[in-house]
């Protein structure tokens, strides 16, 4: 056996005791930010020409900046999109980074993809697509609709001699769908909603004024990131298939309530989809970062993505799954295999439960605030994002009262707003979120 030599080995067994005992820590401190001044105080220039060695080197981390840094599972967590990996995902997240894996071809990493697309897999049951669905796992939701929308594009433009450059989506739709059309020179042209969703019919009339055949993609949202409203999927594919529109399904946050039961309901019609987007970072625990994107029919993303040059020919010539092929990108770690992993050892039942058990806690929080006088729902909740305002506080008075929690390690909750106003807002991904854990943050804005 071979071995390391001692400050090697020294190195080795820290850096596996501090993952064992993060893994653990229960609960997990919140942490806190600095400003760049007080990180030059604190820590200072890192990297020098003799080089620091290892264990000061990962006391440096440990001690001075992982605690500048918040801990995105922590229960109280609940700006933005939180993430809240399994242990099992975050422990095999060190050993795909132990690996040198390669997983942009089929030729160079077939277990990983193999593995990879068994997770896809999954996901594209839950979604009801065909079994020769696919795709890969990329970095994000901006990364994985822009890849879509291309597909869109390129297949658009191959079928017809005009140049549609235009794509409709809901008010709600993610930002990253704003971003994917300005890289692509492409129009985004938002559809007024119908009691806060894309439906059909106004998908109509928004294709109508424009001229239907301006049009490569429309996107709908399965769970908008501020307040978690599903599109109406079906009518859309609807209006999509009448004039063979690509329908791209932007499931970044919400697609994995398509696991629970108890909403599944909300998703009809996404079976129909031509492409669809879920982020396993997001509420699927796994850790960052990690976005399926699936294919109705792959050869499309294929054809949109694949890179050709001299050196690559040993690989674009043959007929292997190579992930590279469906995103913009070329080389890939094999992000999705942490995901892949907790999927095996947990068993898909494990997150169809603990999904359940996050809406369980929203629906607690939206009852709750429903009791409360001095706080009021903006709209019934959807999936496990809540939003709400606090009756006679303008927007100085949210932020101060947000920056206190943070302050004190209590909670990370920033305010949102819409149209115009500021507001509260939860969003619960994590399963160790508890009912207490909402009734705490509420009583402090009583
Ligand atoms: C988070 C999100 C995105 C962007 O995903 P990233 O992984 O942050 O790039 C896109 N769409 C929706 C609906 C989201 O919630």
């Amino acid at each position: 056996m071979h071995r390391f030599d001692e400050k090697t080995q020294q190195l080795s067994d820290a850096i596996a005791a501090y993952a064992d005992n993060r893994l653990k820590l229960n609960p997990v401190p919140l942490d806190g930010v600095a400003t760049p001044q007080e990180l030059q105080e604190l820590v200072g220039q890192t990297i020098t020409r003799e080089g620091m060695g290892g264990l000061p080197a990962l006391e440096l981390f440990t001690e001075r900046l992982a605690p500048k840094c918040l801990s995105i599972d922590h229960p109280r967590y609940l700006s933005f999109i939180p993430s809240a990996p399994t242990r099992e995902a975050a422990m095999f997240d060190l050993v795909v980074g132990a690996s040198a894996l390669y997983a942009g071809s089929w030729l160079e990493g077939s277990g990983a993809v193999y593995a990879e697309n068994q997770a896809l897999r999954w996901i594209a049951d839950l979604v009801g697509l065909p079994p020769t669905a696919g795709g890969q796992f990329v970095q994000g939701g901006t990364i994985g609709n822009l890849s879509a929308l291309v597909a869109a594009r390129d297949t658009a433009r191959a079928l017809t001699d005009k140049r549609p450059y235009r794509v409709a989506a809901t008010f709600g739709s993610h930002s990253s769908i704003e971003t994917a059309c300005k890289v692509m020179d492409a129009e985004l042209v938002k559809v007024p909603v119908d009691d806060w969703q894309l439906t059909g019919e106004k998908l109509r009339e928004v294709l109508e004024e424009n001229g239907p055949d301006t049009f490569f993609a429309v996107v709908a949202t399965a769970g908008t990131t501020n307040f978690g409203i599903i599109d109406d999927i079906d009518s859309v594919a609807d209006v999509c298939d009448e004039y063979g529109i690509w329908l791209h399904v932007d499931g970044a946050y919400g697609g994995a309530g398509l696991a629970a039961p108890s909403v599944r309901e909300k998703y009809d019609g996404i079976e129909r989809c031509n492409s669809f987007i879920v982020d396993p970072h997001k509420w699927f625990f796994a850790p960052f970062d990690c976005c399926a994107l699936i294919y109705r029919e792959p050869m499309l993303g294929r054809a949109a993505h694949t890179q050709h040059a001299s050196y690559l020919d040993v690989l674009t010539g043959s007929t292997d799954w190579n992930p590279s092929d469906f995103s913009i990108g070329l080389t890939r770690r094999a992000r999705g295999l942490p995901f892949w992993f907790s999927l095996v050892v947990n068993g898909t039942d494990a997150y169809t439960e603990a999904i359940e058990r996050t809406l369980e806690v929203a629906r607690f929080a939206n009852e709750e605030i429903k009791k409360r006088p001095y706080v009021e729902l903006v709209r019934e909740g959807s999936l496990t994002v809540v939003v709400f305002r606090r009756l006679g506080w303008s927007a100085a008075d949210y932020q101060r009262w947000s920056d206190d929690l943070l302050e004190r390690e209590e909670a990370f909750v920033v305010p949102t707003s819409h149209e115009g106003e500021t507001l509260a807002r939860f969003a619960i991904v994590n399963p160790l979120t508890s009912e207490d854990d909402i009734t705490a943050i509420l009583d402090t804005m009583a």
